[in-house]
């Protein structure tokens, strides 16, 4: 019998599908720099179309999408509040204060994956030229396998708006969060000024990110973008893996769920692999984007 090899690392180690690869290759593409790749466009203007948001930027990964963000909300000396070991401040290089000049102001996540809202509001500067200007909230779902709930979102987006902040997601597993809360992802979008959403994570494209909101800031991170050396030319080979991944992957994200579920179920059987499996069980929720699956060791 065939051995069957899965690799349950992460979901970044997802390889592109013959159907995928048929559509990278059959592409139409042309000097996106100039504007000219129909691909990316059509990539663009579809996020749009699925997530309601006015604009949309294709870039080379989520790291890059979540530092454009910010640098279109926060100039030099700004700062953005974030959880302490939230991907926009821990694992992104410190990018937004290397290359942005932009303070960040961490406080820790709680369980369920949220910022209290009353500790933001204590975080906010005075308007006082002793401190940096709090200009934005960034939130993160799923944030460690955790989806946030609706009701949270909406009263961070309302919070955000009466203290004159901005605010962004970082949903690089968006679509996961929605499926989990079974909300439709542009529910979400719209309680956001900007979202960044990743491709190359368990919709399975090999390469890409996308950074969605209002013109204003999308236009602000396309010069940035340029900036940083993230401008691409015959971009449209990969804008149509990720094409194909939000036209065909989507849906399939509840059979991930439900296939995390069924191995959760049987695996808690094999008392002998308690340790191993516990750890590997907890990544794989985190990758997966829904709640972490056990509340203790198995
Ligand atoms: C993976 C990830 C990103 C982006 O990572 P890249 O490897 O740069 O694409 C951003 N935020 C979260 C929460 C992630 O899991």
């Amino acid at each position: 019998m065939e051995k069957r090899f899965i690799d349950f690392r992460s979901d970044t180690v997802t390889k592109p599908s013959a159907g995928m690869r048929e559509a990278m290759y059959e592409a139409e593409v042309g000097d996106d720099v100039l504007g000219d790749d129909p691909t990316v466009k059509k990539l663009e203007e579809r996020i749009c179309s699925m997530l309601g948001t006015e604009s949309a930027l294709f870039v080379s990964s989520g790291t890059q999408a979540n530092l454009l963000s910010i640098m279109s909300h926060c100039q030099r000396g700004d700062e953005y509040i974030a959880g302490q070991s939230a991907h926009c401040y821990n694992h992104e290089g410190g990018g937004a204060a290397v290359l942005g000049s932009i303070q960040p102001q961490p406080i820790e996540f709680k369980s369920d994956g949220s910022l209290d809202l009353d500790e933001v509001a204590a975080k906010i500067k005075p308007d006082d030229f002793h401190f940096a200007r709090t200009r934005l909230l960034c939130l993160e779902n799923t944030q460690d396998g955790k989806a946030l709930s609706f009701d949270y979102m909406k009263d961070a987006s309302i919070f955000s708006r009466e203290r004159g902040l901005s605010i962004h997601l970082d949903g690089a597993r968006l679509f996961n969060a929605a499926a989990s809360i079974s909300r439709p992802a542009s529910e979400i979008a719209a309680l956001f000024d900007t979202v960044s959403v990743c491709l190359s994570k368990g919709l399975g494209a090999p390469v890409g990110s996308l950074m969605c909101g209002k013109k204003e800031n999308v236009d602000t991170a396309r010069r940035w973008r340029k900036v940083l050396g993230g401008g691409m030319r015959q971009a449209g080979i990969i804008a149509a893996a990720g094409l194909y991944a939000i036209e065909n992957n989507i849906e399939r994200l509840d059979e991930d769920h439900q296939n995390l579920q069924l191995l959760r179920k049987n695996l808690k059987r094999l008392k002998s692999l308690k340790l191993f499996l516990h750890r590997q069980i907890c990544f794989l929720s985190n990758c997966s984007g829904i709640r972490p699956l056990l509340p203790g060791p198995l």
